[in-house]
């Protein structure tokens, strides 16, 4: 049985008033919801403690980058196991704004995967391919590379921490979505990519993000392959997160 995920990744937003209106609402609101689903909070690095106090067991945290090194001197980094250390148990790896913003890399990310799952921490890593790769036809073969890339060094005890999410660059914070239908094929090709590798494919959870909203969220995720969503801008209104995770 995969996990259905739905995870909320507040980027460079918020502040401790979001956090304690936030999370109590979310608490209070989801108590009564039992469909399997595990909703995770990604607060910046700074509010995470802030977030676990409240979050109760019902919430998992996670942060939104680690450090390719466990300790030692390098400035303004957070190593994997400090934030495990803080009552994490996800990060996101290689999402979409580190790729391009802060040059991070295939190496980078595929480092920094090997970190978060030596640490103890679920890897959420996140593929996904720009408009013009789309456009040129390209869509499937980019992120399959990106998905080798990132695993190549999981080991096979490992993969129960892997969580896959597809984030095609073009429908982020932009209000497009992939169609049901694109999303769910190119959720089947991770899947392939992934059997291929040998990982226990069926196993793994898949998530799709860019611009998931409440009124999108069910047929997203009725989808076969998609097993939740990496939610960005609707993860900062309580009301909008927790009708995404219902
Ligand atoms: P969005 O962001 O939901 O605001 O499009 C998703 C993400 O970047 O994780």
């Amino acid at each position: 049985m995969r996990r259905k995920i739905v995870a909320g990744n507040w980027k460079m937003n918020g502040s401790k008033d979001l956090v304690s209106s936030l999370v109590g609402q979310v608490r209070s609101e989801l108590a009564p919801l039992d469909n399997g689903v595990e909703v995770v909070i990604i607060p910046p690095a700074l509010y995470v403690s802030d977030v676990v106090a409240l979050a109760g067991s019902q919430i998992a945290v996670g942060v939104q980058n680690v450090a390719c090194w466990d300790s030692g001197a390098y400035t303004g980094e957070i190593a994997a196991g400090m934030a495990r250390d803080a009552g994490c148990s996800y990060t996101l790896v290689g999402h979409s704004e580190r790729r391009q913003l802060f040059g991070e890399t295939d190496s980078q990310v595929a480092a920094k995967v090997d970190r978060a799952l030596a640490s103890g921490l679920g890897a959420v890593i996140c593929v996904g391919e720009t408009l013009e790769e789309r456009e040129a036809g390209k869509a499937e073969e980019v992120v399959s590379a990106q998905v080798r890339k990132a695993v190549a060094d999981v080991g096979a005890e490992q993969w129960q921490q892997v969580v896959v999410a597809y984030e095609p660059v073009w429908a982020i914070g932009t209000g497009k979505t992939a169609t049901t239908e694109d999303a769910q094929a190119m959720h089947a090709s991770i899947r392939a990519v992934l059997m291929s590798l040998g990982a226990p494919a069926d196993e793994v959870s898949l998530l799709y993000g860019g611009s998931v909203k409440a009124d999108n969220a069910a047929a997203l995720f009725a989808q076969p392959d998609i097993d939740g969503g990496l939610i960005g801008g609707a993860s900062l209104s309580a009301k909008d997160f927790v009708s995404i995770c219902r």
